[in-house]
């Protein structure tokens, strides 16, 4: 081997060393798993019993090695658990290692392995609080890890893809189920047990994603991720905001008991367009007159939330949800009561998230 040959072989590994060559480096996606039925296991394949949260996030990985095509990955179990024991501390470490994870030169995506009862709350959450442009993908499955025909594997695979594609950047929180990419603000849980549970039927989807090939369409309506106004730096506690659903002959009871648990704000989950018995609204005023910050929003499943519709919400000092559902009303109002803040500027908030 003559010099100037091994000098050209020396300039080669130093800049294989230092990524120059980054079109042969496969992105690094970092796996934060929390439970669901994703890591669920049953004890057979063709039974609708099964627990929830049964498998570590070694054993998800190992479980996909297709995905290593996709990306350099490493897992970190942060929770494990069915996401309907979703709860602050789970939220408030995993925002947390979020932004720490993101802010790291070397990893380029995060996906988070999630119950498909709550993943539209958490996404949500994550994206008002997470500072980041680059991909956060929350992924989640229908049937367990043991089921025949289990959806996990798949749904992994391509939360994987679109974590590791850079196209996927600066769209806000993407939740990845079932082929469709939704975003965090738009999607919600349609069906019990379909496969095809999640819909995003207001704002549309972001994008696609077959066996790992992704088509973007659009970025996520609302403001979200670096856009976003809202910080939990030192935030150790959420404050309590309940949810009271609307039906016929409904009086004010629960409202009031909300509020005497501790509630700081209220949201109903009105009939038709954020509306409720003359009883319960009185009951809603009289709370609202005391300073709970109460939100109309709906039971319907899709549909907006208007202000002064059918209820005067300027003569009763009531926020309308505008196109956030119950469940990330009761997430928005959280983080907004995090400072003191007057109604037309929560009002506000809910127009721009
Ligand atoms: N109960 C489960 C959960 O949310 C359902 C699922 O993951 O599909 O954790």
């Amino acid at each position: 081997m003559n010099r100037a040959f091994r000098l050209c072989l020396t300039v080669v590994a130093v800049l294989a060393s230092t990524g120059v060559f980054a079109a042969d480096k496969l992105p690094t996606v970092v796996v934060l798993a929390t439970g669901g039925t994703i890591a669920g296991a049953a004890a057979s394949d063709v039974q609708a019993a099964y627990t929830s949260g049964q498998v570590g996030v070694d054993q998800l990985l190992a479980a996909v090695p297709q995905a290593k095509k996709l990306a350099a990955m490493r897992g970190e179990q942060i929770a494990n658990i069915g996401s309907q024991d979703m709860n602050d501390e789970v939220w408030l470490k995993l925002a947390k290692r979020v932004n720490e994870l993101a802010a790291m030169p070397d990893v380029d995506g995060i996906v988070i392995t999630h119950g498909t009862d709550t993943i539209e709350e958490t996404g949500y959450f994550l994206n008002l609080v997470v500072k980041t442009k680059k991909p956060v993908v929350l992924t989640a499955a229908m049937r367990p890890s043991t089921a025949l025909s289990a959806d996990g594997p798949l749904n992994f695979f391509n939360a994987v893809a679109v974590a590791a594609n850079k196209d996927a950047a600066g769209r806000g929180v993407l939740v990845v189920v079932n082929d469709w990419i939704h975003g965090a603000s738009s999607l919600t849980k349609a069906s019990t047990t379909a496969v095809q549970t999640f819909l995003s039927p207001l704002r549309g989807l972001v994008g696609t994603v077959a066996y790992g090939e992704c088509e973007f369409y659009r970025g996520a309506v609302g403001k979200n991720t670096m856009d976003s106004e809202f910080s939990l730096d030192g935030v150790t506690a959420l404050p309590r905001v309940d949810i009271v659903m609307a039906h016929e002959n409904m009086d004010g009871a629960i409202i009031d008991a909300a509020v005497a648990a501790g509630a700081k704000g209220v949201v109903i989950a009105g009939v038709g367009n954020g509306n409720m018995t003359k009883p319960a609204l009185d009951a809603l005023a009289a709370q609202a007159k005391k300073g709970i910050v109460c939100v109309r929003s709906s039971r319907v499943a899709t549909g907006r939330v208007g202000r002064n519709v059918e209820v005067d919400d300027d003569k009763l000092a009531l926020v309308a949800s505008d196109d956030l559902n119950p469940q990330k009303s009761r997430v928005l109002l959280r983080l907004a009561l995090l400072k003191q803040r007057s109604l037309a500027d929560i009002q506000r908030l809910f127009r721009e998230y």
